[in-house]
């Protein structure tokens, strides 16, 4: 049976009580509706109990309650607004004296009978593994996932590069993906959502599209409208289940993969041939035009995919033999790579 929280005020009421305005350059677009939040942990499985969950931007702290009412056992919380930590290390000096040393987050954490601790950071550069290992049961790679989730209503403008970052931690089977196969449930901007699920051939197939997929099962969960979220954006969000692979789609190395998928979407419309002309810099290596040509012929030839196909219509399996041929080929001597 889940621990449930307190009955506490509104999140509408404790924004207005603390007069907390959005800040724009924080991405803040708070969803005040616990019924989409509690939707939102159903994705992530419903029942969190004898979980260790680290979310993304608490903010006022609607999606933190729905994970603490399904019963967290743990819930590390990082976020960089200073108004939303705990009242010691932040007073507005806006509130109503009675709340002065009272913020959000204290209620929280003391409802939640102190299973939630928020710290001041930047989720980019924050440590997760070394705050949430100790109470995580790691798990072999090849098991099931561990009972650790990353959350987050994530803000839009860290978004992609967060997303990335995991990626590359995950390929590596590091950071959070050192205690195993930790699963991620995460809003991102509808388009960019998209962008990740777009099989081949789909308009929306992008760099985002080939690095998640390669890695990582994608669940959609649903679309949030942008008018649910307190100040609305102009566009709508969805919310996305992501549990990495046992065994990634194609074998390689990632950071050359990387590589491979930004140069040949460099030039989204023209043919592959185009972009993989990046892959072969002139100026490293002092390449002639004639030997870059030729490297870029032998990547076609070994790898066995057509030049003249566009990188939308491109699958994971044909990225994977272009990776390939081009670590053969920059593996040979006097060949600059990128
Ligand atoms: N979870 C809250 C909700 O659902 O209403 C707030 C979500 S709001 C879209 C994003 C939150 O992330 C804000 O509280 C913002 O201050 C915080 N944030 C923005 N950039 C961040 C970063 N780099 N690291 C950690 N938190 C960040």
């Amino acid at each position: 049976m889940a621990r449930r929280l307190p009955p506490l005020p509104t999140i509408a009421d404790i924004i207005r009580l603390y007069g907390l305005s959005a800040r724009s350059q924080l991405s803040q677009n708070f969803l005040l509706d616990l019924n989409i939040t509690e939707r939102l942990v159903r994705v992530a499985g419903g029942d969190l109990s004898s979980c260790c969950v680290c979310e993304v931007g608490p903010g006022p702290g609607s999606l933190t309650r729905s994970i603490l009412n399904a019963g967290a056992a743990h819930l590390i919380a990082v976020e960089r607004d200073r108004r939303f930590l705990p009242s010691l290390e932040y007073d507005t000096g806006q509130c109503l004296p009675a709340f002065k040393l009272y913020s959000t987050v204290q209620l929280l954490s003391e409802a939640s009978e102190d299973r939630l601790k928020v710290v001041y950071g930047d989720a980019l550069d924050f440590n997760i593994e070394e705050s949430c290992a100790s109470f995580v049961e790691g798990k072999s790679w090849e098991g099931d996932p561990p009972n650790f989730h990353l959350m987050g209503n994530l803000p839009f403008n860290v978004s992609i590069p967060l997303l990335l970052k995991w990626l590359s931690l995950m390929a590596t089977r590091t950071g959070p993906f050192s205690l195993g196969r930790t699963q991620l449930t995460l809003t991102f901007q509808k388009e960019v959502a998209e962008r990740i699920m777009a099989p081949p051939n789909d308009p929306q197939r992008s760099r985002l599209s080939v690095m998640t997929q390669h890695l990582c099962h994608v669940k959609w969960g649903f679309k949030i409208r942008g008018k649910a979220f307190t100040p609305p954006p102009k566009v709508d969000a969805v919310v996305l289940k992501l549990t990495p692979l046992v065994t990634p789609r194609i074998t390689v190395d990632y950071s050359t993969l990387e590589k491979v998928v930004k140069a040949l979407f460099q030039y989204r419309r023209k043919y592959i041939r185009r972009g993989a002309t990046l892959l072969f810099p002139e100026e490293k290596g002092g390449q002639t035009k004639a030997q870059r040509e030729g490297l870029v012929e032998e990547l076609f030839r070994l790898s066995g995919v057509e030049e003249t196909l566009r990188p939308q219509a491109l699958t994971i399996e044909q990225f994977g033999a272009l990776t390939s041929a081009y670590s053969q080929l920059v593996n040979t001597d006097n060949v600059a790579s990128l």
